[in-house]
């Protein structure tokens, strides 16, 4: 059988491997060698498990949602990563992030944001740690995305407002990967997805894997068996999806589903449905499926939800798509709002509009009546109130 693991260099069939700057060459070698070995020692196990538990409120429920059960067929349940400390997925990947750059003696972190839901979380898990960090932030969403500015500000993190290019999130990768160009020994980079050069996207699907660790044993308790049917989750680059399949990539029984950002319509100018349109190209230190011109130049993506509006795909998705491991639907905004409000006057779950893509899916789908389907849910939305509002 095909293994959809990574291999000994990095790559995913033919994505991923590391298309760095050659002053980054040693902070990313030092980090290759000194990440599985931290992950996997007890000390850290220990340390990320008791926050997890304790700081996070892990683990997070699988909810049994009889509403959507009833609708679509198929047993449905919703895994509430809505529910984590800072109201997202990303909290579990900042922890580990830390801890293994602590270990590593690294005495400051270095982050970029887009909508700001990664901003808030590194900022979170600094003052938590006591460590100094730099996040950048292009200025377009520094002024369009405020209370997670401040909130970033009253945790105590420095807000660089990018004035570069089209000052949004793309520009801010390139002022913090300038910014870990010039203090590579005592700087983390401490990236948000599961993207980037090798070892960070599968240093982000290991520290996530507890989405699927924990899928396991509560389907035992409540299915009598450790595996579902369908895993269904949203990809922006991949990290909470990559997190919800870790445990099941090699698993037959298991088909996975993904929602990616269909925007306006997959054949107009406004999406961001990489895996659907993309093409091999390489971004921001890794080979991934890109939204690019044909000379190269890559697109400017859009979507109603932000934390899926990025050009490419992290490296296992860009994989499992090709090789049709996964089914990838492009879903457009008026669908994910759709469903938002399905949920919302349902179950009386508001939430993130990255999930409601994930969440618009189900529409799609034909399950038997003895299908087992987890759906993650990465976010709650009190983030996207605003955008909410205007469509009540
Ligand atoms: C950031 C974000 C996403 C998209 O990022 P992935 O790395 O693809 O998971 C999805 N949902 C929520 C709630 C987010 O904040």
């Amino acid at each position: 059988m095909q293994s959809f693991s990574i291999d000994n260099n990095g790559y995913y069939g033919e994505f991923g491997g590391a298309y760095i700057p050659e002053i980054l060459q040693k902070g990313i070698t030092d980090l290759e060698k000194a990440y599985l070995r931290i992950i996997e020692s007890e000390s850290f196990k220990q340390q990320f498990d008791s926050l997890l538990r304790d700081y996070v409120g892990r683990p997070s429920p699988l909810y049994h949602s009889e509403q959507l059960s009833k609708r679509f067929g198929g047993k449905i349940y919703l895994k509430r990563e809505d529910l984590n400390h800072t109201g997202a997925h990303k909290i579990n990947n900042v922890i580990g992030q830390i801890l293994i750059a602590r270990e590593m003696g690294k005495t400051r972190i270095i982050a970029e944001t887009g909508a700001g839901q990664h901003g808030v979380a590194t900022a979170t898990v600094c003052a938590l740690m006591q460590m100094p960090c730099t996040i950048y932030m292009g200025k377009t969403d520094v002024e369009r995305q405020m209370p997670n500015v401040k909130k970033m500000e009253m945790l105590g993190a420095k807000i660089v407002a990018v004035t570069s290019g089209s000052m949004t999130l793309k520009d801010a990768v390139n002022e913090a990967i300038d910014d870990w160009c010039a203090n590579p020994d005592d700087a983390h980079y401490l990236i948000g997805s599961a993207i980037g050069p090798h070892p960070f996207p599968d240093m982000v699907a290991r520290l996530q894997s507890v989405i699927s660790k924990e899928i396991k044993a509560q389907l035992l308790e409540k299915e009598g068996r450790n595996y579902p049917d369908y895993l269904i989750a949203c990809t922006g680059g991949g990290s909470n999806a990559a997190g919800t399949i870790f445990e099941f990539l090699n698993d037959e029984r298991v088909k996975f589903v993904f929602a990616e950002a269909g925007g306006k319509g997959i054949g107009t100018d406004k999406t961001a449905a990489t895996m659907n349109l993309g093409s091999v190209g390489v971004l921001h230190g890794c080979k991934m499926l890109l939204l690019q011109t044909e000379d190269g130049q890559v697109i400017d993506t859009y979507s109603i939800s932000a934390g899926l509006d990025y050009p490419g795909i992290g490296p296992l998705f860009a994989h499992l798509a090709t090789e049709k491991r996964a089914k990838v639907f492009a879903i457009n905004d008026d669908e994910a709002l759709k469903a938002a409000f399905d949920l919302t006057r349902n179950e009386g779950i508001i939430p993130a509009l990255e999930s409601s893509h994930a969440l618009a899916v189900l529409e799609k789908m034909q399950f038997s009546p003895d299908d087992v389907v987890v759906l993650t849910l990465s976010g709650r939305g009190d983030k996207d109130m605003e955008t909410y509002l205007k469509y009540i």
